[in-house]
């Protein structure tokens, strides 16, 4: 048996990786919006229904550019998870608005529409879900609280890209959605992202937006015979070289994600008996809902086991690092935003969570190392 370490995450190789770098550089053309940008936005379209996409440099990006759409300003609030990536609290407090951390349900790590309903005012401009490990968020919940408060939902889907909330895509259901790209997600172009939109009014302005407030795109298109500055905007496209990449991972997405799921399924069939008996919880997906294998994780009954699982997994050669610390206590939390309510699940969660190794090319013999190696482990 070998005993190679097993890191946590690797990036996918795409086939046509480097044939379609090859024809970005001999065509002279490696600024955005060229041949790959528009296949793989065509591809993430089909992946995900979306009416409208626009490839963007980060996911990071692409919630500044809803944070510019929905015009967030000094005076309006957006409800963020304190369990959360510091983009979907950041990029909001980027354009002066007050992050208002709201608490998770402890079953699937996602924002408790019972705890928005808690710190919702007549401020609320907008309210950030993500959709923690690709398993999407209670969508019925939210979306009965945006209607009766008029806010708009964005979905921050770094995580759930091929995801299904009732047979909804993720990143389509709320105003805006935003994808990530970053190599430690599913599909990656290095960096990059993406914004998805379903209103054509907020298309036309976030075509702008991600072209420096000019309306190049529509020259691009021809239905314009110059562009000129139009709006306010940044510097949102990502290059050819980037979408090139993007485009070939884009091709092989059912590969991907099927050997994603296999992993997921070998730690799902190879850990319940353990957990029963450890008291050890782990990750859930309602009936509801299609996840995408972007995560494997375990909750631990208390922090202090939790860390000695991940040491006694690093002594056995395998990476399985916890995840994010609680916003709403961080420096910049306790600075730029308001915490009405105590986030005791989102510290309860951040505190005894484990993510287990999990990327396409892990082998069945790797899984089976670390199902015995955690099995292994007693609480
Ligand atoms: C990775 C990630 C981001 C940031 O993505 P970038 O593309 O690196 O900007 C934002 N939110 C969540 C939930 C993430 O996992």
């Amino acid at each position: 048996m070998s005993t190679d370490r097993i890191i946590f995450s690797r990036p996918f190789r795409a086939s046509s990786e480097l044939a379609n770098l090859g024809t970005v550089l001999d065509s002279d053309h490696s600024h955005g919006d060229g041949q790959f940008t528009a296949a793989a936005t065509a591809k993430l379209k089909t992946i995900t229904e979306a009416p409208h996409a626009l490839l963007t440099t980060s996911c990071t990006h692409a919630l500044e550019m809803a944070g510019l759409l929905l015009e967030l300003g000094p005076d309006d609030e957006v409800i963020v998870p304190s369990f959360a990536f510091t983009s979907t609290a950041t990029a909001m407090a980027l354009r002066g608005a007050t992050v208002v951390f709201a608490d998770i349900d402890l079953a699937t790590g996602n924002l408790d529409p019972d705890a928005v309903a808690a710190v919702v005012t007549d401020r609320t401009k907008a309210v950030v879900v993500i959709h923690y490990g690709g398993v999407g968020a209670d969508m019925a919940g939210l979306l009965a609280l945006s209607r009766a408060h008029g806010f708009a939902i964005i979905e921050d889907n770094a995580h759930g890209l091929g995801g299904r909330w009732r047979g909804r895509s993720l990143g389509t259901i709320g105003t805006v959605g935003a994808l990530s790209f970053h190599d430690t997600k599913n599909v990656h172009c290095g960096e990059g992202g993406a914004v998805l939109l379903t209103d054509e009014i907020l298309m036309a302005r976030a075509e702008i937006i991600r072209e420096k407030g000019t309306d190049r795109a529509r020259f691009l298109r021809g239905a314009v015979d110059k562009y000129s500055w139009q709006d306010i905007g940044s510097s949102y496209l990502p290059s050819e070289l980037n979408a090139a990449v993007l485009d070939a991972q884009l091709a092989e997405f059912d590969i991907i994600q099927a050997n994603r799921h296999r992993v997921w399924d070998g730690y799902a069939a190879g850990l319940p008996e353990w957990a029963r008996r450890n008291d050890i919880r782990l990750m859930t997906v309602p009936d509801d809902r299609e996840h995408t294998a972007h995560l494997y994780y375990l909750r631990l009954p208390t922090e202090d086991r939790r860390d000695d699982l991940i040491g006694h997994l690093a002594e056995r050669g395998i990476v399985a690092p916890f995840h994010y610390v609680p916003l709403d206590s961080s420096p910049a939390g306790l600075k730029l935003g308001r915490t009405p309510v105590p986030c005791v699940r989102s510290a309860e969660f951040s505190g005894t969570v484990v993510r287990l190794p999990l990327w396409p090319g892990l082998t069945d013999e790797q899984v089976s190392r670390v199902v015995d190696a955690v099995t292994e482990f007693t609480v």
